[in-house]
């Protein structure tokens, strides 16, 4: 076994590892301590691995991204190829693979991994920078332009180097890292004789972290540290002149935001490099705005789905109440953000709220942004569109695909947490864990579940001793929960939105049933939110439904109109991939003929009559498969009563 550079015997593949971490309640598995065997995670794994990253790793071959590395190093000629923050697409796609090697050997997946990190070890200068756009001809503009990326792709460096040692032990990439983390803590700082400066796309700082938590280093740290205070105190200015600074989050300094504003994916990549400052280092102010921020999103700037982004210019956050529907930016990567910073404040809060958004945002924003057969994307997810958005198999700025891929990669580690004496199921799959709990005990944990598809959860525990089990109530399960250990119902109070503790002493065999009812449920938006009004959406469990032209040809979505009879759900295993669809009655607004063919304006008149059409069977399913077959409309929010 290979010594790791804090002295323990073999690095654990955690995504954010806190154990060693002074703020925070909760600590990761290591996401190979975790198996999904569900019908929903696990093919979508499975095909991530497969399918999704050898597709990738041609596409960054095809569109010469690798190539900018191998012309950095002088091995071959030509113009740098593809938008100036190119190389973060490669260091995304190894952190994706680095975390799938962690679950095991795959022959083919280590070749491109080992090859394109000889690639990248070629590329560095001898002072340790790093970044393919800025050699040769652009070399003496390194440093000079802060919205260019160089600290962004330096910070999706870190992260991939990190995954990759913790994944297989190697430090070739994690050498790399370290030696352009020290160019660039060299550089910048508020030392004298350093240069101020912060990045315009966040993203370094809670790389820096991460990196501080493998190598021990603490002017890593500080680094992270600095970067989060430093901005919001003009350094960024406006290089392009055509963004205000709050496109960074710039406009003020951290601790002193309650708004979020900007790029959404800027934002939230700077809340997660926050959050681990202070998972860290205890700064209550970094906290306190962090739960502001929280509060201001999910209350007044976030799309049902859990998407983030209203508006294209600028790919921001609107203002309060400012959700449009088919102009819905909800960058997948937004979403992706969402989860990363989400994870972080469970783990510093241990509250079930943060969890129950992860929960959301990966099945209704992050799932979405991958298509069923792992080929192709979203980068923008509309709550409603007329047929004409379908998934790309990638994009000139490819942010989007390598993110869903380390995500699906890593996604095992989100399932459960552990404290002193405690584990913690935040998600419910069927499939198994092991988990070492304080140091002197390994346990097992096996869910047994049709989850997301209906809510009754068996859980097996292989363990003896005294412990608490620390199971969500989600949020969204408003009515009925409940909790047995051995047939009997546990002693506790049950709140949804909360973790019920079942805190005995344990032995092996104890079983757990929990049932978390699944009616489906209409969804009311805030009145503010105009677009909304007289409008439901339908979710079901933690699924968030649509309707799609496919299921329902001959009728414009648009003028559905809900019926107050409850949908009948029924899964169906043969459609997009075996999904629980809800078979609803809907009247239809027979708008054209009710006097409004070639109108768009008139005075209003008494009503002569009901003009809607009888009642009328319509198909809805969950909107993560939407776009998959025949290009239609699609619709999230349905006319109600
Ligand atoms: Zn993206």
């Amino acid at each position: 076994m290979k010594e790791n550079l804090l002295g323990s015997t073999r690095p654990q593949a955690v995504t954010v590892d806190t154990a060693r971490s002074p703020h925070v309640r909760l600590h990761s598995l290591p996401l190979d301590a975790v198996r999904l065997e569900d019908g929903l995670w696990e093919p979508g794994r499975r095909i991530n691995c497969e399918v999704t990253l050898p597709s990738q790793y041609r596409h960054l071959e095809d569109t010469g991204r690798l190539d900018n590395f191998r012309r950095a190093s002088g091995k071959t000629g030509g113009e740098y190829q593809g938008i100036y923050f190119n190389d973060s697409d490669v260091y995304k796609w190894l952190e994706a693979a680095s975390w799938t090697l962690a679950e095991g050997s795959d022959p083919e997946l280590e070749r491109m991994v080992d090859a394109a990190i000889t690639e990248i070890e070629d590329a560095q200068q001898p002072d340790g920078y790093l970044n393919t756009y800025f050699t040769f001809e652009k070399a003496a503009e390194r440093w000079t332009n802060f919205d260019l990326h160089e600290m962004y792709c330096a910070g999706h460096l870190f992260q991939a180097a990190v995954a990759h040692f913790r994944a297989t032990g190697s430090e070739r990439l994690l050498d790399v890292a370290t030696r352009f983390a020290d160019h660039i803590c060299d550089t910048f700082g508020p030392e004298e004789g350093k240069h101020q400066a912060v990045d315009g796309h966040e993203e370094v700082e809670m790389a820096l972290v991460e990196l501080y938590r493998v190598t021990g280093e603490k002017r890593y740290l500080e680094g992270a540290r600095y970067f989060v205070d430093a901005r919001g105190h003009g350094l960024l200015g406006r290089p392009y002149g055509q963004h205000d600074p709050s496109y960074s989050q710039d406009h003020k300094p951290l601790h002193d935001q309650s708004e979020v504003v900007g790029h959404a994916v800027r934002a939230m990549y700077l809340y997660s490099g926050a959050a681990d400052v202070y998972a860290e280092t205890g700064e209550l102010a970094l906290l306190e705005a962090l739960g502001r921020l929280w509060k201001n999103m999910t209350t007044r700037r976030m799309y049902v789905s859990g998407g983030l982004g209203s508006r294209y210019e600028g790919e921001a956050f609107g203002k309060d109440f400012e959700l449009p529907n088919e102009r819905a930016y909800a960058e997948t990567c937004a979403a992706i953000g969402s989860v990363m910073w989400n994870w972080r404040m469970l783990g510093l809060e241990g509250e079930a709220r943060y969890a129950d958004l992860i929960e959301h945002t990966l099945y209704n924003a992050v799932l979405p942004g991958v298509s069923l057969d792992g080929q192709n994307y979203f980068y923008q997810n509309p709550l409603a569109d007329n047929g004409s958005h379908r998934r790309q198999p990638w994009f000139g700025c490819a942010c989007c695909p390598p993110n869903v891929a380390r995500l699906l990669a890593s996604l095992p580690g989100y399932f459960y947490g552990v404290s002193a004496s405690a584990v913690w199921v935040h998600l419910y799959a069927e499939g198994a864990a092991t988990v070492e709990l304080d140091g002197n005990r390994t346990l097992r944990l096996s869910q047994h579940t049709t989850y997301p598809w209906d809510g009754r959860v068996e859980i097996q525990v292989e363990g003896e001793g005294e412990f608490a089990l620390m199971l969500r109530v989600p949020a969204w399960c408003e009515e009925g929960a409940t909790v047995e250990v051995a047939g009997e119902p546990v002693d506790v109070e049950i709140s949804p939105g909360s973790y019920t503790e079942i805190r005995r002493t344990w032995r092996s065999g104890d079983t757990i049933n929990m049932n978390l009812p699944m009616p489906v449920r209409r969804v009311e938006c805030n009145p503010y939110v105009t677009e909304n009004a007289g409008r439901v959406a339908l979710m079901r469990g933690p699924l968030l439904y649509c309707v799609e032209q496919a299921d329902n040809h001959g009728v414009d979505l648009r003028d559905l109109i809900l019926e107050d009879a409850e949908p009948a759900a029924r899964y169906d295993p043969e459609l997009l991939g075996g999904v629980t669809l809800l078979q609803a009655e809907a009247r239809i607004a027979a708008a054209p003929d009710d006097g409004w063919e070639d109108r768009l304006y008139r005075n209003v008149h008494p009503l002569e009559g009901d003009t809607r059409t009888d009642a009328r069977e319509i198909t809805v399913v969950p909107y993560y498969t939407w776009a998959t077959r025949e290009p239609g409309a699609m619709r999230v929010w349905i006319k109600s009563g």
